[in-house]
């Protein structure tokens, strides 16, 4: 039998995901999820839910998200825009922006989804390498490209800058779209966000997701905030392949969440706080640890393999992430946990050097 439909075949290697365990009494610190539950508001609409409900397709362009994020982040209804994660959103971006010639930039540690979507939509793209400190140089960026995408802070470096690298960026591409990712930017410090900068660069899109400070990675909730001529260009590519993605409990969680401010502030403050005591201990052990704007540590150690280090820890219950890539096959990325998780991992790190003593 012929097997020359195998040349058409689509030729790509998937963006790998943190292991999701079975098994739920291990600890898992390698997806940088949130370790504390969403916002009691979230638990009170799951509960109240009526599912009768459910027979109607959601709100087609989860209006009431839109609303409750244009008041929370002072900006307009049309300058919102909502996907499932922002993985989803990102991928609308990409789409309806890079679709130039010309490649595409980004860092070459970093995210490393952008490079999964430039290869499935076929779009040019060229790393620029960040420099020995892990941080991008921004007349990388000055050169003619077909877009910029930055995330801000860094993912898996952790680390985040201030506005003015953004402004730099921002004034040195005018003519292509210029993404900053914020996944992370609840745990940096205040300022560092680009969304109020949206009015002034109407070539800035500026992506969130729920799933890091707002601990609801299980719900899949991201958002854009853009000039509403950008955001209607992400909105008919959305509507062009799913016209209702983020479902009615999708919608109704992130609103209820965005509703309970304190709760939020009071959930970044404890994980901001296991983070930089959990830098110290760690480089007490003799890590050599980046300085963390995120909800994860960024850690290398200059006489053990990470790769062994990894194995060792995971062998005792706990999940970290290692990447076998280039210039970062010797870091681990760690996610803050509680203060409880964070002491069984510095117990199983102890036994490490125990064990190789
Ligand atoms: N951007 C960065 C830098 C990330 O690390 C992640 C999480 N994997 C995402 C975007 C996507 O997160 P989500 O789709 O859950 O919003």
């Amino acid at each position: 039998m012929s097997q020359l439909w195998k040349k058409n075949l689509i030729n790509i290697t998937p963006y790998v995901a943190g292991e999701q365990p079975e098994n739920s009494r291990i600890i898992k610190l390698n997806a940088n999820e949130n370790p504390y539950p969403p916002s009691p508001m979230v638990e009170k609409i799951l509960r109240d839910k009526n599912a009768a409900d459910l027979r109607k397709y959601p709100s087609a362009d989860a209006v009431p998200l839109k609303k409750a994020l244009a008041r929370r982040y002072g900006v307009r209804e049309e300058n919102v825009f909502c996907g499932n994660g922002s993985d989803d959103v990102l991928a609308a971006a990409f789409r309806a922006f890079f679709n130039s010639d010309k490649p595409v930039f980004f860092p070459d540690v970093t995210y490393s989804f952008y490079p999964v979507w430039c290869e499935v939509l076929k779009i040019p793209y060229e790393t620029k390498p960040v420099n020995s400190d892990f941080e991008i140089d921004t007349k990388d960026y000055y050169e003619e490209n077909g877009g910029v995408v930055i995330p801000n802070p860094n993912a898996p470096t952790s680390i985040g800058k201030p506005l003015d690298i953004v402004i730099d960026l921002l004034e040195h591409n005018q003519d292509c779209v210029v993404i900053i990712d914020e996944a992370y930017i609840d745990f940096a410090p205040d300022g560092f966000s680009s969304v109020g900068l949206i009015e002034k660069y109407k070539n800035l899109v500026v992506t969130q997701t729920f799933s890091k400070s707002r601990s609801l990675a299980g719900m899949r909730i991201g958002m854009a905030f853009a000039d509403p001529e950008l955001i209607s260009y992400m909105q008919a590519v959305k509507d062009s392949y799913n016209s209702y993605p983020l479902d009615q409990l999708a919608i109704e969680t992130a609103a209820a969440s965005l509703s309970d401010e304190k709760y939020f502030a009071e959930t970044i403050d404890r994980i901001k706080n296991t983070r930089d005591e959990g830098k110290k201990i760690l480089r007490k052990m003799g890590f050599t640890v980046l300085n963390s704007d995120t909800n994860f540590l960024f850690a290398s150690h200059p006489e053990y393999s990470a790769k062994a280090i990894f194995e060792f820890v995971r062998e005792n219950g706990v999940f970290i992430r290692y990447f076998n890539k280039p210039r970062i096959d010797g870091f681990l990325r760690i996610t803050v946990g509680t203060d409880d998780e964070m002491s069984v991992l510095y117990k199983a790190l102890e036994k490490f050097f125990e064990s190789v003593k």
